[in-house]
C-alpha cells in the first residue's frame, strides 16, 4: 500500500482480459485521476493509453438516468413491473424457452451470477448467452475437449519465462497491451528469448518478431497439424507425460494427413518454426481472437493443444498454451455459467449431478435441463419469433453480431425488449421499449477475472448518477416480482460473492478445477479488501498453474489430443465477392465505443473506419490512398476509408469492428459478415467473410 495516497482507492481497468490494477483518485466533482496500480500482479503499475485515458470517460453526456418505456421516464416500480407482467405473460403463454438474456464481459460476476441462476436457476431456461461467445467460445470447447474443464493452464508469467512465445491470432501489442509491454520488456531482459507471430497481417506486434507467419486465413489447424508431425519426426514426444494423455496416436496420424499448402507459408519458413519450436524446451503458445473467431476455431484450439500435450509442456514455469480473453470478465463469466451450454462453476448443464447438485443448492425445483441458444442462433430465433421476450445487457448486438442488419431488424420485431445500460444513445437501446439505468465502471462494485485467473475488485468510487442501479438489483427487482424474491434477496455484492463462492465447493466435490469455496465466509470487510486472487485459492495448486502434474479433469483422469482435420472457411471468394475480410480491433478503441468514444485523447489515434487494402489490389480496382471505398458481401455494405499497406496479404482486406451507424452506408463491419458458426463452440466465423470493393 505504499505508494497509494490517502485519497486513492484500488480498482481493475474496465476494458480488456489483461484486467490491470488501477489506482483511483475522486476529485469530489465526479472526476476521477487514474494510474496504473504497481502492486497489481497483472500490470505492476503500467496501464495502456484506454487504461490510462479512463478518466475522460466519465462525461454524463448520452447517459440513462431513469428507467425509460418507449422513450418516456418511467419509475423503477413500474419499469419493473412491466418487465415481470411481460415475461411471465410470454412464459405462461409459450414456455421458458421463449425468452432470453444476452449478457455481456463487461457485467461483474456478481451480476453475471444473478443472471445466471435467475434464468438457468428459476425461469427454467437456459436461454442465457452472453457476448463472450463472440470471444472466446472456441477455447472453452477446445479446452473442455482436452482437459476435462475449461482451465487455462498458466500464468502471466509464463510469457516472461519462456525462451520462445508463439502468438497466433493475436495482435497482443493494440489489444492486450500492458501484457504485450511485459513481453517486450523480458524480451530485452533476456536477449535470446525468440518471439513468433503466426497472422495473416503483419501487425504492430511483429515489431518483435523474429518470425512472421503470414498464415492464409484457416491454415492453422495445418499448420499445428504439421508441427505435430514434426514432433514425432524429430523423436521430441514426451513419452512420460504421454502415459497421463490419450488419444495419441489418432491425433498424431490426423496430423500426418494434413496438406502444409494451406498454411500459404514456405516450407523454409515452416521448417525454421517447426526446428524453433521443437528445439525450445520453454515455449509458451498464445492465442486469442484469430483462432477463436473461425468456423473451425474448436479445431484451431486442440492443433495448440496437442502440441504441448504431446511435449509436456505445460502447467511449467515458461510452458504452455495460453489463451488471451479479449473482455474484462469474460472468465467471470464463465465461472458462474454465463455461457448457454454450461451450469455454474465449470459444471455441465447436461450432467444430470451436477443439475441434481444446483438444484439442491439454488432450492429450486425448475433448473433447466439442456443447453440453450447460443447467441447467433437466439438472435436468429429472436427474428423468428421464437424468443418474444428478450433482456440485454450492456452489449450491443445490432452493431457486433455478425449479419448485423438482420440482428438489428430481429431485435426490431421482438414483441418485448428490455436493455440495461449505462446509455440509451447505442444502436441497440434505441430499439427497446424498456432501457434500466445502469451503475458503470467506477460507481459499481464487485469482482472480474482476467485472462490468468486473477480474480480482481472493481470498487465504487463515484455516486451513481440520476436513478441507476446496479445491475444485479436490476435483477432480484424483476425476480422478487415473479415470486423468487426469498432465492433473490441479497444486500450487497459480497453476499453474492459468497454464495457462489460456496457453489463452487460443490463442483469442487466433483473433482473440478474451480473451487473457491475457501472464500466462502469472507466478511464484508474481507470482501471489500480482497486483493488480487489468483484460483485455485487453495490446495496443492494454490495460486499456480496446471496439467504439470499429469492430473486432468477428464473422468479417466488423462489429458486428450484429439485428430483434427483441416478446413477452410466456410464462405468461399467468387467473382463476384473475390476478397478475403478480416475483422478486428484498434489499439485505443474499445468494442463499439461507448466508453472509449468519449476520450478526444483515444479518438486522436485512427479518427473514421477504414479498410486496409493492399497496394496491388487497390490499383487493380483504381483506388488510391484515402479514397472512400464502398465495401459489400452478401449480407451488408459499409463505407470506409481505403488505407493502402503491404502489410496485408494480397487478396485479404481488414476492416475494425468498432464503428457503427443508424442508416446504411455506415462503418458497421458486423453488417457484411455471414453468420456462420463453429459447430462445437458455436463462436462465430468474425475473420473470414467475402467481399467486394470498389471506389465509392
Ligand atoms: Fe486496461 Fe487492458 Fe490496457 Fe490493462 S491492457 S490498461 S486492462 S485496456
Amino acid at each position: 500500500m505504499k505508494d497509494v495516497s490517502a485519497s486513492e482507492i484500488r480498482s481493475t481497468c474496465a476494458y480488456c482480459g489483461v484486467g490491470c490494477g488501477v489506482l483511483l483518485g475522486p476529485d469530489g466533482q465526479g472526476g476521477l485521476s487514474v494510474r496504473g496500480d504497481s502492486e497489481h500482479p497483472a500490470n505492476f503499475g503500467r496501464l495502456c493509453s484506454k487504461g490510462t485515458n479512463l478518466g475522460e470517460t466519465l462525461g454524463m453526456e448520452d447517459r440513462l438516468l431513469h428507467p425509460m418505456l418507449h422513450g418516456k421516464p418511467v419509475s423503477w416500480d413500474a419499469a419493473l413491473d412491466l418487465a415481470a407482467e411481460k415475461f411471465r405473460a410470454v412464459i405462461e403463454e409459450h414456455g421458458p424457452d421463449a425468452v432470453a438474456f444476452y449478457v455481456s464481459g463487461q457485467l461483474l460476476t456478481e451480476d453475471y451470477y444473478v443472471a445466471n441462476k435467475l434464468m438457468k436457476g428459476f425461469i427454467g431456461s437456459a436461454n442465457i448467452d452472453t457476448n463472450s461467445r463472440l470471444c472466446m467460445a472456441s477455447s472453452v470447447a477446445g479446452h473442455k475437449r482436452a482437459f476435462g474443464t475449461d482451465t487455462v493452464p498458466g500464468t502471466y508469467e509464463d510469457l516472461e519465462e519462456a525462451d520462445l512465445v508463439v502468438l497466433t491470432g493475436s495482435n497482443l501489442a493494440w489489444c492486450h497491451p500492458v501484457l504485450y509491454q511485459r513481453l517486450v520488456a523480458a524480451k530485452a531482459a533476456r536477449p535470446h528469448m525468440r518471439v513468433v507471430v503466426i497472422d495473416p497481417r503483419r501487425t504492430a506486434t511483429c515489431d518483435i518478431a523474429d518470425l512472421h507467419l503470414p498464415v492464409a486465413p484457416g491454415g492453422d489447424v495445418a499448420l499445428f497439424n504439421g508441427l505435430l508431425a514434426a514432433i514425432d519426426d524429430a523423436g521430441a514426444m514426451n513419452a512420460e507425460f504421454l502415459s497421463h494423455v490419450d488419444g495419441v496416436e489418432a491425433a498424431v496420424a490426423e496430423a500426418r494427413a494434413s496438406d502444409l499448402s494451406a498454411t500459404g507459408i514456405s516450407p523454409a519458413d515452416l521448417r525454421a518454426f517447426y526446428d524453433l519450436w521443437i528445439g525450445t524446451g520453454k515455449v509458451v503458445t498464445v492465442y486469442s481472437q484469430g483462432v477463436n473467431q473461425s468456423s473451425a476455431g474448436a479445431d484451431k484450439v486442440n492443433a495448440i493443444l496437442n502440441c504441448h500435450l504431446a511435449t509436456g509442456r505445460i502447467g511449467q514455469p515458461g510452458m504452455g498454451p495460453f489463451s488471451v480473453t479479449g473482455q474484462p470478465n469474460a472468465m467471470g463469466g464463465r465461472e458462474v455459467g454465463g455461457l448457454a451450454n454450461m451450469l455454474a462453476s465449470h459444471m455441465d448443464l447436461e450432467n444430470a449431478d451436477h443439475r441434481s447438485a444446483v438444484r439442491g443448492f439454488w432450492d429450486s425445483s425448475a433448473v433447466a435441463d439442456t443447453p440453450g441458444l447460443k447467441a447467433v442462433d437466439m438472435f436468429r430465433a429472436v427474428g423468428e419469433g421464437r424468443i418474444k421476450a428478450l433482456w440485454i445487457m450492456h452489449t450491443n448486438p445490432a452493431v457486433t453480431l455478425p449479419d448485423a442488419d438482420r440482428v438489428r431488424e430481429a431485435i426490431a420485431g421482438c414483441d418485448f425488449v428490455v436493455v440495461s445500460d449505462i446509455t440509451g444513445a447505442t444502436d441497440t437501446a434505441r430499439l427497446a421499449d424498456l432501457l434500466l439505468p445502469a451503475t458503470g465502471w467506477a460507481e459499481k462494485s464487485g469482482t472480474v477475472t482476467n485472462s490468468d485467473r486473477t480474480i480482481s475488485r472493481q470498487r465504487k468510487v463515484l455516486e451513481a448518477p440520476g436513478e441507476a442501479r446496479p445491475d444485479w438489483q436490476h435483477l432480484t427487482g424483476f425476480a422478487a416480482r415473479m415470486g423468487w424474491g426469498t432465492a433473490f434477496d441479497y444486500a450487497s455484492p459480497a453476499e453474492i460473492f459468497r454464495e457462489y463462492a460456496a457453489l463452487s465447493g460443490i463442483a469442487g466435490g466433483f473433482g473440478l478445477d474451480f473451487d473457491i469455496s475457501g472464500l466462502s465466509d469472507i466478511s464484508d470487510a474481507g470482501y471489500e479488501s480482497l486483493s488480487p486472487t489468483r484460483w485455485p485459492v487453495a490446495g496443492a495448486r494454490q495460486g499456480g498453474r496446471f496439467f504439470g502434474d499429469g492430473r486432468f479433469f477428464t473422468p479417466s483422469g488423462k489429458g486428450r489430443m484429439l485428430p483434427v482435420t483441416p478446413r477452410g472457411p466456410v464462405a468461399q471468394t467468387t467473382a463476384e465477392h473475390p476478397f478475403r475480410l478480416n475483422t478486428g480491433r484498434i489499439r485505443d478503441q474499445w468494442h463499439t465505443m461507448t466508453r472509449s468514444g468519449r476520450s478526444a485523447k483515444l479518438s486522436a489515434h485512427l479518427a473514421e473506419p477504414f479498410l486496409e487494402i493492399h497496394p496491388s489490389d487497390a490499383a487493380a480496382k483504381g483506388i488510391s490512398p484515402s479514397d472512400l471505398v464502398e465495401v459489400t458481401s452478401p449480407h451488408g455494405r459499409a463505407i470506409l476509408r481505403a488505407f493502402l499497406t503491404e502489410k496485408i496479404r494480397p487478396g485479404d482486406i481488414f476492416a475494425p469492428m468498432h464503428w457503427t451507424g443508424e442508416t446504411a452506408p455506415s462503418g458497421r463491419i458486423d453488417a457484411l459478415v455471414a453468420p456462420v458458426v463453429d459447430p462445437v463452440s458455436g463462436q462465430p466465423e468474425s475473420k473470414a467473410a467475402v467481399a467486394q470493393v470498389a471506389r465509392w
